[in-house]
């Protein structure tokens, strides 16, 4: 049979319907963030990275470099084993301590990164607790969708964000089986944010337990870096709270954080964390440098606030629309894979501006737009020189009629 004939079908299916992912070789340079090289044809130019999770620098941050080479000569590159078969090393346990205080939990868990903690948390959940019914928001990441899915527990799906809907439903099972709420804090595409006192409490009244992704508001939201359940002042009430540090941390990896008893049943049981090697030590202790610095300093987050205010005030005077959210994520609608693909290769060819198109299944079909994430590192003459940048292309493209 030839295989590949069969790969290149639907390869070629994605790239007639303009969902066929392409990425930028991208060449980051320690300190230069958001600035980076990007390779074509043998090439390499600098550009303005403007869609990076890395969403306060820390990735290239002084401290959290120099956390992570000394990590590395005193201990070598990876973890040498599976957490239980010799991997776990101390740089582990002290970030699974400061996890843990992070989130005001007795406990946290650490995963080789935010997807595999997803997934293997809710698979174990769902499957070995009898009869469970997890209730997942429509907006779930694919972490979550795939770890309910394997765990074979029934799922029920209610209206992104709409707490009547998640109420409804809940009132609708029966009162004696183990019930778990799934939802996020920011969502990563519209950035919206969960109105997650209000879900919590719908979850208290019908004996719910609550696991909240906070990946994309760790390190950014709090007053030290705990998230939306921090600011809301709602973290002790919700019972697994899971993160990455990816992303505003700028290291690697996955977490979840709760009980003793729980993050020992999922230490004890999830194939995702039995049957894999450890992060390597090195990671570990970059990554707790990254999350003791937010924990204390304000300076990235204010800046990064002031920045997404920036970009957001100048696109309003340059007329391009954008997604109104509470977040730093800034989605500019386009609504077409085609065009934002098109917008996205001008950006990059003609003014070093690199910003990934985003399509389906990302996002559904007829929702394709260009997500800007400003840090505390993008410079004013750096916000201007993208909005004059899109303006220029607005006109160009004729996008106006496009995105009405
Ligand atoms: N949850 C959400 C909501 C995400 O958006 C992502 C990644 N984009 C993850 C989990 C996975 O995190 P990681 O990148 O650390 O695997």
């Amino acid at each position: 049979m030839d295989f590949d004939a069969l790969f290149t079908d639907q390869i070629d299916q994605l790239k007639r319907d303009g969902n066929y992912r392409y990425f930028a070789e991208l060449e980051r340079k320690a300190g230069k963030f958001p600035h980076a090289g990007n390779h074509v044809d043998g090439e390499v130019r600098d550009v303005t990275v403007w869609c990076s999770n890395d969403y306060l620098g820390m990735g290239q941050h002084p401290a959290v470099i120099a956390a992570m080479c000394e990590a590395v000569q005193r201990t070598g590159t990876g973890a040498g084993g599976t957490r239980n078969i010799s991997g776990t090393n101390h740089d582990h346990l002290l970030l699974e301590a400061e996890l843990a205080d992070l989130h005001g939990k007795e406990a946290a868990l650490l995963f080789t990164s935010g997807y595999v903690s997803n997934w293997a948390a809710l698979t174990t959940l769902g499957a070995r607790l009898k009869d469970c019914v997890i209730l997942s928001d429509a907006g779930n990441h694919a972490s979550m969708i795939e770890g309910i899915r394997q765990s074979r527990a029934t799922k029920v799906i209610w209206r992104h964000n709409d707490v009547k809907d998640l109420e409804a439903k809940l009132a609708a099972l029966p009162a004696d089986v183990p019930k778990i709420v799934a939802f996020e804090s920011v969502y990563s595409m519209d950035g919206d944010v969960a109105p997650i006192r209000a879900i919590v409490e719908v979850a208290e009244k019908y004996g719910a337990m609550t696991y909240l992704d906070e990946v994309h508001a760790v390190g950014l939201y709090g007053a030290r870096g705990g998230g939306i359940s921090e600011q809301e002042g709602v973290a002790h009430r919700i019972d697994l709270i899971e993160g990455t540090l990816g992303k505003a941390y700028g290291v690697v990896g996955g977490y979840i954080t709760g009980s003793a008893a729980l993050c020992d049943f999922i230490r004890s049981f999830a194939s995702g964390f039995i049957f894999t090697t450890a992060l390597p030590p090195a990671v570990a202790a970059a990554a707790r440098t990254s999350i003791a610095h937010l924990k204390t300093s304000q300076t990235e987050r204010m800046q990064q606030r002031r920045q997404v205010a920036r970009l957001r005030d100048a696109l309003d005077r340059a007329g391009i629309p954008h997604m109104a959210n509470e977040s730093h994520i800034v989605p500019v609608m386009i609504k077409d894979p085609v065009k934002t693909r098109m917008l996205a290769d001008y950006l990059m060819q003609e003014w070093d501006i690199y910003v990934q198109p985003i399509n389906y299944p990302t996002v559904p079909k007829g929702t394709e737009r260009l997500r800007f994430t400003p840090s505390p590192l993008h410079t004013d003459a750096d916000i201007d020189h993208l909005v004059v940048a899109l303006r220029s292309l607005w006109r160009q493209c004729a996008l106006a009629h496009a995105v009405a």
